[in-house]
């Protein structure tokens, strides 16, 4: 049997936060950029008369449907579904969910449509891996696969962490595939 691997879908397959301060700096005329974003807590990072209402461009029809691609996730995934069983584990909004449907659908027809999960609660699935930027997730899959292996995908908001040397981080799909690739070649030995 395939060993499962659980990939979260916003800003690991896809760029999302790089739209989402694009449209957040249009509105408010600001300058927000990526490497500004050092903690989970985005709102803390925007004008105070935007504050949580950044949320609602994620809302915005199409929003999700357009995002672009990180690099080489779709090659690496696809060399990975030869070996594994992927699963995307993405967040649930009721707003996007037929957008990241479609997008992942379009750009990752390689992972089958059936092995969509839109969850938000990610220590609730049995998996062997999970690869996901939000350092919360990766440690509520640990607490339900204590055997498992979560990988961080390296963003500037998952870096200051405690323990970081306890943790897998992959600043890339390359990366990734570096790793997997090593997995397997000890599996085989
Ligand atoms: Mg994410």
């Amino acid at each position: 049997m395939k060993k499962k691997i659980g990939i979260d879908c916003d800003d690991v397959l896809n760029c999302l936060v790089e739209k989402w301060l694009q449209d957040y700096n249009i509105e408010y005329n600001d300058n927000l950029q990526k490497e500004d974003i050092k903690s989970w807590d985005i709102v803390s990072y925007t004008k105070p008369e935007c504050g949580d209402k950044i949320y609602k461009f994620l809302g915005q029809p199409n929003f999700f449907r357009n995002l672009d691609i990180k690099p080489n996730a779709q090659e690496v995934t696809k060399w990975l579904s030869e070996f594994y069983d992927l699963y995307i584990v993405t967040a649930y909004d009721r707003r996007a969910c037929k957008d990241k449907a479609e997008w992942i659908m379009e750009h990752f027809p390689h992972i089958p449509e059936k092995n969509i999960i839109f969850c938000n609660h990610k220590g609730l699935l049995k998996l062997d891996y999970l690869i996901d930027d939000g350092f919360h997730n990766i440690v509520d899959f640990y607490k339900t696969n204590p055997y498992g292996t979560g990988i961080i995908f390296d963003e500037p908001w998952n870096r200051d962490i405690e323990n970081k040397e306890a943790y897998h981080r992959a600043e890339d799909w390359l990366i990734i595939q570096d790793g997997f690739r090593l997995a397997l070649e000890n599996e085989l030995m």
